[in-house]
């Protein structure tokens, strides 16, 4: 049942983010509103036929029904993590509450990590939906001590890279700060360490060579951190 529900309700809310990542940063377009989709070179509104996750994609080999413009990859592959990443959740997670809240942690690291990817920004709506499902996680688990500590701590590093060292957005230490709730120093170390490796390896690869100056965002990097924690908090049972 819970396997059931992770793949298609994954890939609905996956099917949303995409909505989400597409409006959010665009002046004049709000999330409900219009309350359709359309595509954004011809402006043909979808039908149903053209708006099932993952399917739609794939029969339309990523074209546009109407005009037959390419639809970014970003649709189908964040509608694919999202519905992995359930699926993994649904496995680790021992009750209902704790795998929905950690629903909510995957989708909002997500939709932050391909809006990063694609605008430099973090909309605060989405730091606040992680901070609000971190929170309530930590309390859920009886975290709440240490969660505040690995919180505060993550912020307190992050700020100062902030001030100290160009390229980090702002956006980035808010993340960390709300993202601390649901771990503890352990696990905040572990995440801090993928994100910068991860990072350091993709900037590596981008710019065939080092060269510090170049500034990548951080984002989806320290979403695959706290996500690989996330696993292994659930996988771990009890509190962290
Ligand atoms: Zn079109």
């Amino acid at each position: 049942m819970r396997y059931l529900l992770s793949v298609v309700l994954g890939a609905i809310i996956g099917s949303f983010l995409n909505v989400v990542i597409h409006r959010l940063p665009r002046e004049g377009l709000r999330i409900w509103d219009p309350p359709y989709s359309f595509c954004p070179q011809c402006h043909h509104r979808l039908s149903w036929k053209d708006n099932i996750p993952i399917l739609s994609y794939l029969i339309l080999k990523g074209r546009c029904r109407y005009c037959g413009t390419r639809i970014p990859i970003r649709y189908f592959l964040v509608e694919v993590f999202n519905v992995v990443l359930y699926l993994l959740a649904a496995f680790f997670a021992y009750d209902w509450i704790l795998l929905i809240l950690s629903w909510g942690i995957i989708s909002s690291l997500l939709a932050i990590a391909f809006m990063d990817l694609e605008t430099w920004h973090i909309h605060d709506s989405l730091i606040v939906s992680l901070l609000v499902f971190s929170f309530l996680l930590s309390l859920k688990m009886g975290n709440l001590l240490w969660g505040s500590v690995s919180a505060l701590v993550g912020f307190l590093i992050f700020f100062i890279l902030y001030k100290f060292r160009k390229g980090m957005g702002f956006g980035d230490v808010l993340m960390v700060g709300a993202a601390g709730f649901y771990m503890n120093i352990f696990w905040l170390d572990i995440s801090l360490l993928v994100a910068a490796v991860s990072g350091l390896l993709y900037s590596l690869f981008k710019y065939k060579g080092l060269k510090p100056k170049e500034a990548i965002p951080f984002g989806p990097f320290l979403s695959m951190g706290f996500l690989l924690s996330l696993f292994m908090i659930l996988r771990g049972g009890e509190s962290p």
